[in-house]
Protein backbone atom coordinates (compact mmCIF):
# COMPACT_ATOMS: atom_id res chain seq x y z
CA UNK A 1 0.00 0.00 0.00
CA UNK A 2 1.55 3.53 -1.18
CA UNK A 3 0.66 6.36 1.64
CA UNK A 4 -0.81 9.40 0.40
CA UNK A 5 -0.03 12.07 2.91
CA UNK A 6 -3.52 13.92 2.84
CA UNK A 7 -6.26 10.85 2.08
CA UNK A 8 -8.93 10.45 4.41
CA UNK A 9 -11.02 7.51 4.30
CA UNK A 10 -14.80 8.06 5.47
CA UNK A 11 -16.93 4.92 6.43
CA UNK A 12 -20.98 5.28 7.32
CA UNK A 13 -22.60 2.55 9.07
CA UNK A 14 -26.18 3.09 8.44
CA UNK A 15 -29.07 0.70 9.89
CA UNK A 16 -28.94 -1.23 6.29
CA UNK A 17 -27.03 0.96 4.13
CA UNK A 18 -22.87 1.22 4.26
CA UNK A 19 -20.71 3.40 2.70
CA UNK A 20 -17.33 4.26 2.01
CA UNK A 21 -15.82 7.11 0.90
CA UNK A 22 -12.09 8.64 -0.04
CA UNK A 23 -11.33 12.54 -0.15
CA UNK A 24 -7.90 14.49 0.38
CA UNK A 25 -7.77 17.29 2.55
CA UNK A 26 -9.47 20.72 1.32
CA UNK A 27 -11.39 19.07 -1.37
CA UNK A 28 -14.74 19.03 -1.42
CA UNK A 29 -15.59 16.05 -3.81
CA UNK A 30 -15.31 12.64 -3.51
CA UNK A 31 -12.33 10.69 -5.05
CA UNK A 32 -14.20 7.63 -4.48
CA UNK A 33 -17.47 6.63 -3.27
CA UNK A 34 -19.08 3.05 -2.83
CA UNK A 35 -21.93 2.08 -1.22
CA UNK A 36 -23.65 -1.44 -0.97
CA UNK A 37 -26.90 -2.44 1.37
CA UNK A 38 -26.31 -4.74 4.30
CA UNK A 39 -27.13 -8.13 3.72
CA UNK A 40 -30.47 -9.75 4.98
CA UNK A 41 -30.08 -11.40 8.33
CA UNK A 42 -26.28 -9.63 8.56
CA UNK A 43 -24.62 -9.68 11.86
CA UNK A 44 -21.60 -7.08 12.95
CA UNK A 45 -19.01 -9.33 11.69
CA UNK A 46 -20.94 -9.57 8.27
CA UNK A 47 -20.96 -5.57 8.24
CA UNK A 48 -17.61 -5.22 8.69
CA UNK A 49 -16.31 -7.41 6.18
CA UNK A 50 -18.72 -5.97 3.46
CA UNK A 51 -16.94 -2.53 4.48
CA UNK A 52 -13.37 -3.66 4.27
CA UNK A 53 -14.28 -4.28 0.90
CA UNK A 54 -16.04 -0.87 0.15
CA UNK A 55 -13.01 0.75 1.79
CA UNK A 56 -10.17 -1.64 -0.26
CA UNK A 57 -12.39 -0.55 -3.48
CA UNK A 58 -12.21 3.17 -2.68
CA UNK A 59 -9.02 3.32 -1.62
CA UNK A 60 -7.32 1.30 -4.45
CA UNK A 61 -4.18 0.83 -2.90
CA UNK A 62 -3.37 3.89 -1.22
CA UNK A 63 -3.02 4.02 2.36
CA UNK A 64 -4.98 7.18 4.11
CA UNK A 65 -3.29 9.51 6.56
CA UNK A 66 -6.51 8.77 9.30
CA UNK A 67 -9.89 7.49 9.46
CA UNK A 68 -13.19 8.74 10.47
CA UNK A 69 -16.56 6.28 11.38
CA UNK A 70 -20.11 7.45 11.32
CA UNK A 71 -22.45 4.57 13.13
CA UNK A 72 -26.02 4.72 13.17
CA UNK A 73 -26.64 3.82 17.05
CA UNK A 74 -24.79 4.66 20.37
CA UNK A 75 -20.99 4.47 20.54
CA UNK A 76 -18.36 5.35 23.37
CA UNK A 77 -16.66 8.23 21.66
CA UNK A 78 -13.48 8.24 23.60
CA UNK A 79 -12.08 4.56 22.87
CA UNK A 80 -14.48 4.56 19.30
CA UNK A 81 -16.23 1.34 20.60
CA UNK A 82 -19.98 0.81 20.08
CA UNK A 83 -22.65 0.15 22.91
CA UNK A 84 -25.00 -1.63 20.10
CA UNK A 85 -26.71 -1.45 17.26
CA UNK A 86 -30.49 -1.87 16.73
CA UNK A 87 -30.56 -3.00 13.40
CA UNK A 88 -27.87 -5.58 13.33
CA UNK A 89 -27.14 -7.80 15.50
CA UNK A 90 -23.63 -8.44 17.52
CA UNK A 91 -22.67 -4.89 17.72
CA UNK A 92 -22.37 -5.55 21.50
CA UNK A 93 -19.08 -3.84 22.72
CA UNK A 94 -17.59 -3.58 19.63
CA UNK A 95 -13.85 -1.69 19.59
CA UNK A 96 -14.36 -0.87 15.88
CA UNK A 97 -11.89 2.24 16.06
CA UNK A 98 -9.15 -0.08 17.49
CA UNK A 99 -10.08 -3.12 14.96
CA UNK A 100 -9.83 -0.08 11.51
CA UNK A 101 -6.35 0.69 13.48
CA UNK A 102 -5.21 -2.93 13.28
CA UNK A 103 -6.49 -3.06 9.94
CA UNK A 104 -4.84 -0.38 7.87
CA UNK A 105 -2.47 0.69 10.94
CA UNK A 106 -3.54 4.56 10.88
CA UNK A 107 -5.73 6.62 13.12
CA UNK A 108 -9.32 5.95 13.72
CA UNK A 109 -12.27 8.09 15.22
CA UNK A 110 -15.91 6.78 15.51
CA UNK A 111 -18.80 8.62 17.15
CA UNK A 112 -22.73 8.09 16.25
CA UNK A 113 -24.42 9.06 13.17
CA UNK A 114 -26.35 12.25 14.50
CA UNK A 115 -23.22 13.93 16.08
CA UNK A 116 -20.84 13.12 12.89
CA UNK A 117 -23.79 14.51 10.40
CA UNK A 118 -23.96 17.54 12.89
CA UNK A 119 -20.03 17.58 12.34
CA UNK A 120 -19.82 17.34 8.50
CA UNK A 121 -22.84 20.44 8.18
CA UNK A 122 -20.61 22.63 10.24
CA UNK A 123 -17.82 22.16 8.33
CA UNK A 124 -19.04 21.94 4.85
CA UNK A 125 -22.28 22.66 4.87
CA UNK A 126 -25.12 24.74 6.28
CA UNK A 127 -23.32 25.48 9.70
CA UNK A 128 -20.56 26.92 7.95
CA UNK A 129 -19.22 29.61 10.01
CA UNK A 130 -21.33 28.63 12.98
CA UNK A 131 -19.94 28.29 16.56
CA UNK A 132 -22.73 26.61 17.53
CA UNK A 133 -25.44 24.97 16.09
CA UNK A 134 -28.25 21.83 16.86
CA UNK A 135 -28.39 19.28 14.15
CA UNK A 136 -31.68 17.85 13.61
CA UNK A 137 -32.35 14.52 11.65
CA UNK A 138 -35.97 13.96 10.73
CA UNK A 139 -36.74 10.45 8.85
CA UNK A 140 -37.25 6.89 10.42
CA UNK A 141 -36.77 8.69 13.74
CA UNK A 142 -35.72 11.42 15.06
CA UNK A 143 -32.19 12.02 16.17
CA UNK A 144 -30.12 15.84 16.68
CA UNK A 145 -26.19 16.75 17.49
CA UNK A 146 -24.73 19.72 19.06
CA UNK A 147 -21.97 21.69 18.19
CA UNK A 148 -21.22 23.91 20.83
CA UNK A 149 -18.11 25.75 21.00
CA UNK A 150 -17.03 24.41 17.68
CA UNK A 151 -16.82 20.82 18.87
CA UNK A 152 -19.39 17.98 19.27
CA UNK A 153 -20.84 18.16 22.52
CA UNK A 154 -21.46 14.73 23.49
CA UNK A 155 -22.58 14.82 26.90
CA UNK A 156 -21.88 12.57 30.00
CA UNK A 157 -22.68 9.35 28.74
CA UNK A 158 -22.28 10.44 25.33
CA UNK A 159 -26.76 10.49 25.15
CA UNK A 160 -26.56 14.72 23.64
CA UNK A 161 -29.20 15.60 21.22
CA UNK A 162 -31.63 12.92 22.29
CA UNK A 163 -34.59 15.60 21.15
CA UNK A 164 -36.65 12.90 19.61
CA UNK A 165 -37.75 11.56 22.98
CA UNK A 166 -38.31 15.15 24.42
CA UNK A 167 -41.72 15.53 25.37
CA UNK A 168 -44.59 17.88 23.92
CA UNK A 169 -47.58 16.06 25.36
CA UNK A 170 -47.02 14.28 28.71
CA UNK A 171 -51.36 12.80 27.71
CA UNK A 172 -50.05 12.51 23.67
CA UNK A 173 -50.34 8.34 22.55
CA UNK A 174 -47.59 6.24 23.78
CA UNK A 175 -43.76 6.21 22.03
CA UNK A 176 -41.83 3.17 21.54
CA UNK A 177 -39.69 4.58 24.32
CA UNK A 178 -42.38 4.15 26.71
CA UNK A 179 -43.17 7.63 27.35
CA UNK A 180 -46.12 9.70 26.09
CA UNK A 181 -46.20 12.30 23.15
CA UNK A 182 -42.38 12.53 21.95
CA UNK A 183 -41.32 15.11 18.93
CA UNK A 184 -40.99 11.35 17.55
CA UNK A 185 -43.90 10.36 17.78
CA UNK A 186 -45.71 12.84 15.98
CA UNK A 187 -42.55 13.67 13.61
CA UNK A 188 -41.26 10.88 12.09
CA UNK A 189 -41.86 9.24 9.01
CA UNK A 190 -43.35 5.84 10.04
CA UNK A 191 -45.75 7.82 13.06
CA UNK A 192 -46.85 10.65 10.34
CA UNK A 193 -47.79 7.60 7.95
CA UNK A 194 -49.43 5.62 10.74
CA UNK A 195 -51.21 8.43 12.38
CA UNK A 196 -52.53 9.45 8.89
CA UNK A 197 -53.86 6.04 8.31
CA UNK A 198 -55.12 5.42 11.56
CA UNK A 199 -57.11 8.55 12.06
CA UNK A 200 -58.73 8.30 8.51
CA UNK A 201 -59.84 4.50 9.57
CA UNK A 202 -61.71 6.08 12.94
CA UNK A 203 -63.36 8.79 10.81
CA UNK A 204 -65.09 7.24 7.74
CA UNK A 205 -66.77 10.78 6.95
CA UNK A 206 -63.33 12.86 6.52
CA UNK A 207 -62.32 13.23 3.03
CA UNK A 208 -59.07 12.88 1.88
CA UNK A 209 -57.15 11.58 -1.47
CA UNK A 210 -55.04 9.27 1.16
CA UNK A 211 -58.01 7.20 1.46
CA UNK A 212 -56.87 5.55 -1.88
CA UNK A 213 -53.35 4.94 -0.73
CA UNK A 214 -52.28 1.19 -0.24
CA UNK A 215 -49.27 1.26 1.61
CA UNK A 216 -49.05 4.30 2.42
CA UNK A 217 -46.26 7.05 4.01
CA UNK A 218 -44.73 9.98 4.90
CA UNK A 219 -44.19 10.81 1.46
CA UNK A 220 -47.66 10.21 0.58
CA UNK A 221 -49.06 12.83 3.06
CA UNK A 222 -46.32 15.49 1.64
CA UNK A 223 -47.38 15.54 -1.83
CA UNK A 224 -51.16 15.14 -0.95
CA UNK A 225 -50.52 18.24 1.17
CA UNK A 226 -48.94 19.91 -1.41
CA UNK A 227 -51.92 18.96 -3.71
CA UNK A 228 -53.97 21.09 -1.18
CA UNK A 229 -55.49 18.01 0.49
CA UNK A 230 -56.93 19.71 3.52
CA UNK A 231 -56.14 16.18 5.98
CA UNK A 232 -52.95 15.65 4.60
CA UNK A 233 -51.95 19.66 5.57
CA UNK A 234 -53.67 18.91 9.03
CA UNK A 235 -51.08 15.79 9.56
CA UNK A 236 -48.14 17.49 8.49
CA UNK A 237 -48.88 20.51 10.64
CA UNK A 238 -49.21 18.21 13.55
CA UNK A 239 -45.53 17.04 12.86
CA UNK A 240 -44.04 20.28 12.31
CA UNK A 241 -46.32 21.65 15.36
CA UNK A 242 -44.33 19.10 17.50
CA UNK A 243 -40.78 19.50 16.29
CA UNK A 244 -41.26 23.51 16.51
CA UNK A 245 -41.76 22.93 20.14
CA UNK A 246 -38.61 20.35 20.32
CA UNK A 247 -36.58 22.70 18.77
CA UNK A 248 -37.99 26.13 20.87
CA UNK A 249 -37.69 24.26 24.29
CA UNK A 250 -34.22 23.12 22.90
CA UNK A 251 -33.18 26.62 21.96
CA UNK A 252 -34.78 27.90 25.21
CA UNK A 253 -31.77 26.08 26.96
CA UNK A 254 -29.19 26.28 24.63
CA UNK A 255 -29.44 29.37 22.26
CA UNK A 256 -27.38 27.80 19.52
CA UNK A 257 -26.64 30.04 16.81
CA UNK A 258 -28.04 28.25 13.90
CA UNK A 259 -30.82 24.73 13.71
CA UNK A 260 -30.26 22.90 10.69
CA UNK A 261 -32.32 20.12 9.25
CA UNK A 262 -31.61 17.14 7.70
CA UNK A 263 -33.84 13.97 6.95
CA UNK A 264 -36.61 12.55 4.64
CA UNK A 265 -39.28 14.10 6.29
CA UNK A 266 -37.92 17.56 6.17
CA UNK A 267 -38.42 17.94 2.62
CA UNK A 268 -42.10 17.88 3.09
CA UNK A 269 -42.26 21.45 1.71
CA UNK A 270 -43.47 24.82 3.13
CA UNK A 271 -46.28 23.56 4.92
CA UNK A 272 -43.79 21.51 7.28
CA UNK A 273 -41.74 24.21 7.64
CA UNK A 274 -43.77 26.79 8.32
CA UNK A 275 -45.29 24.90 10.82
CA UNK A 276 -41.92 24.20 12.65
CA UNK A 277 -40.86 27.74 11.96
CA UNK A 278 -43.91 29.31 13.65
CA UNK A 279 -43.80 26.97 16.37
CA UNK A 280 -40.69 27.29 17.14
CA UNK A 281 -40.82 31.37 17.33
CA UNK A 282 -44.06 30.82 19.89
CA UNK A 283 -41.90 28.59 21.36
CA UNK A 284 -38.59 30.21 21.87
CA UNK A 285 -38.39 33.52 24.18
CA UNK A 286 -38.57 36.43 22.21
CA UNK A 287 -35.02 37.58 22.66
CA UNK A 288 -33.89 34.43 20.68
CA UNK A 289 -32.98 35.14 16.91
CA UNK A 290 -34.25 32.13 14.89
CA UNK A 291 -32.40 30.90 12.02
CA UNK A 292 -33.70 27.35 11.28
CA UNK A 293 -32.16 26.07 8.02
CA UNK A 294 -32.29 23.10 5.73
CA UNK A 295 -29.20 20.82 5.57
CA UNK A 296 -27.17 20.90 2.86
CA UNK A 297 -24.85 17.38 2.43
CA UNK A 298 -28.27 15.16 2.27
CA UNK A 299 -27.11 11.48 2.72
CA UNK A 300 -23.44 12.47 2.36
CA UNK A 301 -23.47 14.54 6.00
CA UNK A 302 -22.69 11.56 7.91
CA UNK A 303 -19.84 10.86 5.39
CA UNK A 304 -18.15 14.26 5.68
CA UNK A 305 -18.71 14.07 8.95
CA UNK A 306 -16.55 11.42 9.04
CA UNK A 307 -14.16 13.49 6.91
CA UNK A 308 -14.30 15.97 9.52
CA UNK A 309 -13.28 13.55 12.50
CA UNK A 310 -10.44 12.08 10.35
CA UNK A 311 -8.85 15.45 10.45
CA UNK A 312 -8.85 15.62 13.96
CA UNK A 313 -7.53 12.26 14.65
ZN1 LIG B 1 -40.17 8.62 22.77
Amino acid sequence: MTTSADAFLALDFGGTKLSAAVTCRGEQTWRGLERAFSKPGATANDDITTMLGLARKVLSGVRPVAIGVSFGGPVEPKSGTVRLSDHVPGWENQPLADALTDEFGVPARVDNDANVAALGEYRFGAGQGCHSLLYLTVSTGVGGGWILNERVWHGAEGMAGEIGHTVVDPNGPPCFCGKRGCVERYASGPFIAQDAREELDANPARESSLRTVVELTAQHVSRAAAAGDAYACEVLERAGWALGIGIGNAVNLMNPQRVVLGGGVTKAGPIFWNAVRQTAAATARREITLDIVPAQLGDDAPLWGAVALAEEA
